[in-house]
């Protein structure tokens, strides 16, 4: 392909996402949230070989149009309400076009200095976007790096906290001791995945208790826990808190728990996959209260802020740690730069080698719309969440089920059985315009409306609630 191709093509793929994009906001109704898909239709429709000649790409074009965007769950839709949002905007996709074309592979810094360079100014304004601690900021012994996940993050959180743990011992002998892990019954997944990928095994995973109102980690329990632990031989290495969690997005209370992982010298790593975005408003900030006594953090600027996955911010208070427990140097990647010691290396801080040039995009996307527009996006899914509540609150069938201080309302019939809530999910969802998903509270199925989408407006909420009260009727 050359130039001239690309860019005749790229103009055409470009008015593409802007077509796609204008009618997701416009005419929402033309494409249903989630398609009705079998499983292997889209793969049925593919040949089974790749072709031997080169094919024109208008003949791409139209597959794309009849087999691929018919088979997509439209996650920037206004209706997409499940999960967690995955935002991506004009900016990021602008700067991930750049790193595209670019081509960077940045995986030291003399193979991408302005990658690396950028990457930890991006993470240096965060810090200070989010009002994260000063010990996260470059200048000191801490610093941030971009993981392509919140999942990776916990990985190499567990990592550096079992070399602290074993004053390093785990590189050679590897897990010599009875390590231990903590979370609350509310962590996420990837806490377990971790815990198995490190060869701790999942016998080495706590549970702690929640608070049955609030689902936040118990102090106590998590004190109690450790002791009993300690008492029986093992290690505790790692405590990881939520600030957020994934079902009902509970906060952990960090002042308590930051307390105990410093007297029992335990790695505290925080997980604000979702949530952190939030800390971009000054009124959102008591969510994050003692995050100071992080040794590690990590929020999804994927999730809530615009950027387009992938991308995870994640900073530790002390890298050297970090950087020994993951560095590896093979003949074939030495040079000047790095035997300075002078340059950040960020292989030594992820697990593969190879690294894309991300902060471009999260370089594109914070200085388009500035700490302004970002807290705007992010009260706005607050403010479409609250009117939701208030809707649920003032209806005697509803009722919520926790509270929501993000944008993400749990909610359900209430009265109604586990069967009467999932058929009122199942029939919401039915007819495309929107898409939620669900969890359990405390046992009971609960509906989840994540607002997330900055195309999601009142008219969307109130269109959503009218659906919800006639679909009541028939549960
Ligand atoms: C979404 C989520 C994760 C996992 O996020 P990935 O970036 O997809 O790995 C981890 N923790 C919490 C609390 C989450 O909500």
């Amino acid at each position: 392909m050359t130039p001239e191709d690309f860019r005749a093509y790229g103009h055409q793929l470009v008015d593409w996402v802007a077509d796609y994009w204008r009618r997701l906001a416009e005419q929402p109704a033309t494409l249903p949230v989630q398609p009705p898909v079998k499983p292997g239709q889209v793969a049925g429709q593919l040949p089974s070989k790749p072709p031997a000649h080169g094919e024109p790409i208008e003949a791409v074009l139209a597959d794309l149009d009849q087999i691929i965007t018919p088979a997509t769950t439209h996650w920037q839709h206004p209706g997409f309400f499940g999960y967690f949002p995955a935002n991506t905007s004009g900016p990021s996709v602008l700067g991930d076009l750049i790193s595209s074309g670019l081509g960077t592979q940045g995986m030291l810094w003399s193979t991408g200095p302005a990658a690396t360079e950028l990457e930890t100014v991006m993470l240096d304004w965060l810090v200070d976007l989010l009002g994260l601690p000063a010990r996260f900021h470059s200048h000191g012994p801490g610093g941030g790096v971009i993981q392509d996940s919140a999942s990776s993050a916990a990985l190499v959180a567990t990592l550096a906290a079992l070399h602290r743990a074993s004053d390093g011992a785990w590189r050679t002998a590897g897990v010599d001791r009875r390590y231990t892990v903590y979370t609350s019954t509310e962590g996420h997944s990837s806490i377990e995945k971790a815990v198995r990928i490190a060869g701790l095994g999942e016998s080495a995973l706590r549970l702690v208790e929640v608070d049955p109102q609030t689902l936040a980690m118990r102090p106590d329990a998590l004190r109690d826990q450790l002791a009993a632990d300690r008492a029986a031989g093992a290690t505790p290495a790692l405590v990881v808190a939520t600030i957020g969690t994934t079902s009902t997005t509970a906060i952990d209370p960090l002042p308590q728990i930051g307390e105990i992982c410093t007297q029992e010298q335990v790695w505290l790593h925080v997980d604000a996959a979702y949530a952190g975005s939030a800390a971009v408003c000054p009124e959102l900030r008591w969510t994050h209260a003692g995050v100071a006594h992080a040794d590690s953090y990590c929020f999804d600027p994927h999730k809530w802020l615009l950027t387009g996955f992938d991308c995870d911010a994640f900073w530790v208070a002390d890298r050297a740690e970090l950087v020994a427990a993951l560095t590896v140097l093979p003949e074939y990647l030495r040079n000047a730069a790095t035997s300075t010691g002078a340059v950040i290396d960020y292989r030594d801080w992820q697990v593969p080698l190879g690294r894309r040039f991300r902060a471009l995009k999260l370089w594109f996307v914070l200085r388009w719309y500035g700490a302004e527009g970002l807290r705007a996006h992010i009260r706005h899914g607050v403010a479409l969440a609250a009117r939701f509540a208030d809707l649920v609150r003032a209806d005697d069938r509803f009722e919520l089920v926790t509270d929501h201080p993000f944008a993400l309302v749990c909610f359900r019939l209430r009265g109604g059985d586990d069967a009467s809530n999932e058929r009122l999910l199942t029939r919401l969802n039915a007819a495309g315009e929107v898409f939620l998903t669900h969890t359990r509270v405390n046992g009971r199925y609960t509906l989840r409306l994540a607002v997330g989408s900055p195309h999601t407006t009142e008219e969307t909420i109130d269109a959503l609630w009218r659906d919800l009260r006639r679909l009541a009727e028939l549960a």
